[in-house]
């Protein structure tokens, strides 16, 4: 890809970059010109995508849901980038389920990983953004502006991170800290999280039929059209954007 260096000399932590939305930022980052650790909990993964980009990216495990793993990544990031300029909270799962047919379990473990996982990288990342100001992206959902029936667990995960991110966007405003926070919010994109969804219904080509027709634009989007978004974010060219939702979602909130 031709790159503009738009994201020249920016340090960026992407999480769940093994894998869809988070790989292609990552790539896009990189080709940007920006230096991108790519955290996941699927190392291995992360590891295979981060050593395609070459000498400027690095992986590093991450569970989002943990403290500590993410105590530990930012002081890796402290040693060996010195300071942080964007973090992308992408790590997320979507399981399928009404208010009657999910599992508390299930309802936990997804807040867990989609709200808790965003809340501490935003808690966390600060002091290593706060010396030059920082840029903070969320990733939400049109499913955390809209409801649907049978994503009770996920609806109420993304629209905790939509209303989280302008929690935090106003809290680092205020104290003058220079640190952004944004939230993007897809429409349906084809990447590895819609063949999981589409695994756990009887009939997967009907839900993919469905997931196409609420898109007015007439099509699912593509990991790239969310990736161009969070450059833009991550950018000096988004200084006087916070607290605000990204929407990219082919229509299908209108
Ligand atoms: P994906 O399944 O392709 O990738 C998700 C990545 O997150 C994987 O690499 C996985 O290993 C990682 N991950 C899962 N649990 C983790 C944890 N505990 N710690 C660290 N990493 C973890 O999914 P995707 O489509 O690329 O989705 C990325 C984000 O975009 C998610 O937050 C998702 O909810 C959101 N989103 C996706 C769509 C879509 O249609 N694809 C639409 C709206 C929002």
């Amino acid at each position: 890809m031709q790159t503009a260096g738009r994201l020249s000399g920016k340090i960026a932590l992407v999480t769940g970059a093994a894998s869809g939305l988070g790989e292609a930022i990552s790539r896009r980052y990189a080709a940007e010109g920006a230096r991108v650790i790519l955290a996941d909990i699927d190392s291995a993964a992360a590891q295979a995508v981060a050593a395609s980009l070459g000498a400027d990216a690095r992986h590093v495990r991450l569970d989002v849901t943990d403290e500590q793993s993410w105590l530990a990544a930012l002081e890796g990031v402290k040693s060996q980038e010195g300071r942080l300029d964007v973090l992308v909270n992408n790590a997320g799962i979507t399981t399928m389920g009404s208010i009657e047919s999910l599992s508390v379990a299930g309802f936990k473990n997804m807040l867990e990983i989609d709200l808790v996982g965003v809340f501490i990288g935003c808690k966390h990342a600060a002091p290593l953004m706060r010396p030059r100001g920082g840029s903070i992206i969320n990733m939400s959902s049109m499913c955390g502006i809209r409801a649907q029936a049978d994503l009770a667990g996920y609806n109420a995960a993304k629209a905790g991170v939509t209303l989280l991110t302008k929690s935090v966007a106003l809290h680092y405003a205020k104290q003058g800290d220079k640190i952004r926070c944004n939230s993007i919010h897809p429409g349906a994109i084809r990447t590895p999280i819609l063949d999981k969804v589409m695994s756990q219904v009887e009939d997967p080509k009907a839900l993919l039929a469905s997931f196409e027709a609420v898109h007015p634009i007439g099509r699912l989007g593509r990991p790239e059209e969310i990736a161009a978004i969070a450059v833009y974010l991550a950018s000096d060219e988004s200084a006087f954007a916070t607290g605000a939702e990204f929407v990219v979602d082919g229509g299908s909130s209108l």
